[in-house]
């Protein structure tokens, strides 16, 4: 079994932050990363709140920098294998992916956020088939067709925005009991179709989404055709796999940690969205530096 110092889960902005100060202070560093490196940063077609770029930089741009780094001073990078299991509580940590087993005496968690679901039939069969939930990502395949986007917060207002640009046949489904006035007048200043105060009920189609059913507050439903539905339905941490270890979350599933990043457990850490603070990247960043910091001194402080 691969021995590590340090073994940091997820490769987003905090994971790949925490991996420059920890192989910087001379330990050796793995990060596992499950999907693509960079985490949600990636969508970011233009970030312009991270210090140091007053042009702006794309969330690309940003990610392949953040790993020239972390790989200059040494961090080996697995990509494409998730966590799978882990033992935590010993000094001897666990990490399992689904074809590797790694040991290691500090590890820091930095797995971010997941899209909350609709929750209803058919949901992740429709997923790439008419049913997206990163209208950035996807937006593109929706040129001039009839779109809908189901969600009240600011990142369903991002998305509306974002697919206004790519057809003019745009719906809004809220989805709460009373919407801002606010965020009302937003989507009528983006010339978006409003069906406030309905749920979506069913997806409909054979082998892609041609429509949803909704019903509204009499509990009347009708069938609305469309080619795409944005699900923006806001976040929760991914963190089922840390709380089954025993580490400690909040209500909502973010893991508790102290002001160094600490997690009930010695010698382990988290970073960045799934700690729940700010959900910005130079936030996570620069919590993934100080959980880099404290669990490279942990590490020197163990012998296996
Ligand atoms: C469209 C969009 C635009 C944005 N714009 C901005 C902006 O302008 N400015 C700003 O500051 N922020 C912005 N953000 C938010 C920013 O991207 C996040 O705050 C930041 O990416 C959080 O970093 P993180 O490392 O904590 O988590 P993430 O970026 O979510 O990375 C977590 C990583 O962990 C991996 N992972 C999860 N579970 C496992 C597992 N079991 N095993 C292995 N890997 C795992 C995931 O695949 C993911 O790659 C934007 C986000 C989006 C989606």
């Amino acid at each position: 079994m691969e021995k590590y110092d340090v073994v940091i889960i997820g490769g987003g902005p905090a994971g790949l932050a925490a991996a420059i100060y920890s192989s910087r202070a001379g330990v050796s560093t793995l990060l596992i990363e499950g999907n693509m490196l960079g985490g949600r940063a990636i969508y970011a077609r233009e970030i312009d709140n991270y210090p140091g770029f007053p042009d702006g930089i794309s969330g690309n741009e940003l990610v392949l920098r953040l790993l020239k780094h972390a790989e200059k001073f040494g961090t080996k990078i697995l990509v494409g294998q998730s966590v799978m299991d882990m033992w935590l509580s010993g000094k001897v940590k666990i990490i399992k992916t689904i074809n590797s087993e790694f040991k290691s005496k500090s590890v820091i968690i930095a797995t971010g956020l997941a899209q909350k679901k609709l929750g209803i039939p058919l949901e992740d069969k429709f997923v790439g088939r008419g049913l997206s939930y990163c209208a950035t990502c996807d937006g593109f395949f929706f040129r001039g067709k009839k779109v809908a986007v189901i969600g009240s917060d600011e990142d369903a207002l991002y998305d509306l925005k974002y697919l206004s640009l790519m057809t003019k046949d745009l719906i809004w489904i809220p989805n709460v009991l009373q919407c801002d006035k606010e965020k009302l007048d937003y989507a009528k200043e983006l010339g978006v179709e409003v069906l406030e105060g309905v749920n979506v009920t069913e997806l409909l189609g054979e082998n892609r989404l041609t429509g949803i059913k909704i019903k509204d507050r009499s509990g009347k439903e009708r069938v609305v055709n469309l080619d795409g539905l944005f699900v923006a339905l806001g976040f929760t941490p991914i963190s089922d796999l840390a709380r089954s270890t025993g580490l400690k979350t909040t209500q909502e599933g973010y893991i508790l940690v102290n002001e160094d990043m600490k997690t009930n457990f010695d010698g382990v850490y988290a970073a960045g969205d799934c700690t729940g603070r700010s959900h910005q990247i130079i936030v996570a960043v620069g919590q993934g530096a100080t959980a880099g910091i404290n669990s490279s001194d942990y590490a020197k402080s163990i012998e296996f």
